[in-house]
């Protein structure tokens, strides 16, 4: 198992974990100018395929609470917190963000997640507002809270639809995310409206093996190797086996998406 290099940063220590090198730096608040001890991941170890929804495979699916910092005076949440455009502070004092803050029936990392949907809903990224909300659905699968996970899963497929027009990968991955959700019969429909177009290989793959799942009223998570031939048919390819060279990028899915990562699988085959 390889490591990156560990950053050199003034201020700021690291350690090397199983998650990948972690550490610890000062940062100040763009929003409020209070300091804070924020932690942060600068690099993970080889990834495994994503899920279908392109949730990291690990190891980076373990740095998730890692993903996003949140001050702890004024609540904001970003990548970043040294970085804030110009609205997002009246976004940070207003109400709604308030009350989201407040919300304690939330699982605390969900609830970063969507205070940073929020603030990027607010200054119009919807994309990214999705992201963001699809990423608070997977810390609810993680804490065992269904409702919430479906709940977010369509508000994510909503945000997707109201932003521009989704382009293929979105279209078949926002059939997994209504599949997830239970939705069998928008994802179905948003299947045949693929099925009208020509679909390249393997993404016809994809569309098809989520046919059968949607069948089956399957509501589980699958990777993207379980999409393409058995193992068996690929020797090869072990089922969840590593796939180097995914680059960690902080708050996405990070790979270059669905295709970008069904072609590493294919490639292996
Ligand atoms: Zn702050």
């Amino acid at each position: 198992m390889t490591r990156r290099a560990l950053p050199r940063a003034l201020g700021s220590s690291y350690r090397s974990d199983a998650m990948g090198n972690v550490g610890e730096t000062s940062i100040t608040c763009a929003v409020c100018g209070r300091e804070s001890r924020q932690r942060q991941v600068r690099g993970t170890g080889p990834a495994g395929p994503p899920d279908l929804d392109l949730r990291p495979g690990e190891t980076m699916r373990s740095t998730m609470a890692y993903w996003l910092q949140q001050c702890p005076t004024c609540g904001y949440a970003a990548p970043r917190l040294d970085e804030a455009g110009e609205p997002i502070p009246a976004v940070v004092a207003g109400g709604p963000y308030r009350a989201l803050l407040a919300e304690v029936s939330y699982p605390p990392l969900a609830r970063r997640f969507l205070c940073r949907a929020m603030i990027l809903e607010e200054t119009g990224e919807l994309h990214a507002a999705a992201e963001a909300t699809l990423q608070a659905a997977w810390v609810a699968d993680d804490t065992r809270k269904a409702d919430l996970a479906r709940e977010w899963r369509l508000t994510a497929v909503a945000l997707f639809r109201q932003g521009p027009a989704p382009d293929l990968e979105q279209q078949v991955r926002i059939v997994d995310i209504l599949r997830r959700a239970g939705e069998f019969g928008g994802a179905a429909a948003q299947a045949s409206a693929l099925e009208r177009g020509r679909l390249p290989e393997p993404v016809d793959r994809v569309v098809a093996f989520e046919r059968r799942l949607i069948a089956a009223g399957d509501v589980r998570a699958y990777s993207v190797a379980s999409a393409l031939p058995p193992p068996a048919a690929r020797p090869h390819v072990s089922h969840r086996g590593p796939t180097p060279g995914i680059p960690l990028t902080r708050g996405s899915a990070g790979g270059g998406g669905l295709f970008a990562a069904l072609r590493r699988l294919f490639r292996r085959r």
